[in-house]
C-alpha cells in the first residue's frame, strides 16, 4: 500500500522540516527498515539533505534506527523505521509547551498595566516605563495613554481553554 497523505507522521514531519522532511516521512512509510541510501534513491533528494532530516526525526524519537551490517559490502548501514506511535504524545508535548507559554503570557497581561503612545512605529511600554518617562513617548514624545489589553486577554484565554480541551482527550 502507498500511503500519501493525511498522516500523522508525515504532517508532523513536515511542520518540523517542510517538504524534504515530508518526502523522507512518505519513503519511510512506504518503505519500513529503508536505509538512508534507499531513502535518498526513492525521495530524489540528496543523501546529505536524508540523513539530516533522519537525525533529526531520531533525535526527536519519531524514528528508530538499527545499525546492522550491509551484508554485500561488509561496513554498517542503519536501518531506520517511523514510530508512528510516538506521534500522537509528540504533538502532546508540543502542545503542553505552547499551553506552557500561553499561560506565563496571559500571567504577564494580567499582573501588568500597559502604555502606549498611538504611534505605530513605537513599543508598546510597561506602567514602570511609562512612569520613568513621565508618561511622555521617549521616542516621539506624545502622551502614553493607558492599553486595554482586555481582547488579548481573552483571545489568550480562549485558546488556552481550547488547548486544555485538546489535552484532555
Ligand atoms: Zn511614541
Amino acid at each position: 500500500m502507498k500511503i500519501e497523505y493525511e498522516d500523522t507522521f508525515v504532517k508532523v514531519a513536515g511542520l518540523l522540516g517542510g517538504p524534504e522532511y515530508v518526502k523522507v516521512a512518505r519513503a519511510l512509510l512506504n518503505n519500513e527498515n529503508a536505509t538512508d541510501e534507499e531513502i535518498a534513491s526513492a525521495t530524489g533528494l540528496k543523501i546529505k539533505n536524508v540523513r539530516k532530516a533522519l537525525y533529526d526525526l531520531y533525535g526527536r524519537s519519531l524514528i528508530t534506527g538499527i545499525k546492522v551490517r550491509d551484508p554485500k559490502r561488509g561496513w554498517f548501514v542503519y536501518r531506520w523505521k517511523a514510530q508512528r506511535d510516538q506521534t500522537d504524545s509528540f504533538i502532546q508535548a508540543q502542545r503542553k509547551k505552547i499551553l506552557g507559554k500561553l499561560k506565563l503570557r496571559l500571567e504577564y497581561e494580567e499582573t501588568h498595566e500597559f502604555y502606549h503612545c498611538n504611534t505605530q512605529t513605537c513599543k508598546t511600554r510597561t506602567f514602570e516605563e511609562a512612569m520613568e518617562n513621565f508618561f511622555k513617548c521617549p521616542d516621539c514624545s506624545k502622551p502614553l495613554n493607558r492599553v486595554d489589553n482586555t481582547e488579548l486577554k481573552e483571545a489568550l484565554k480562549w485558546k488556552i481553554k481550547q488547548l486544555e480541551e485538546e489535552l484532555s482527550k
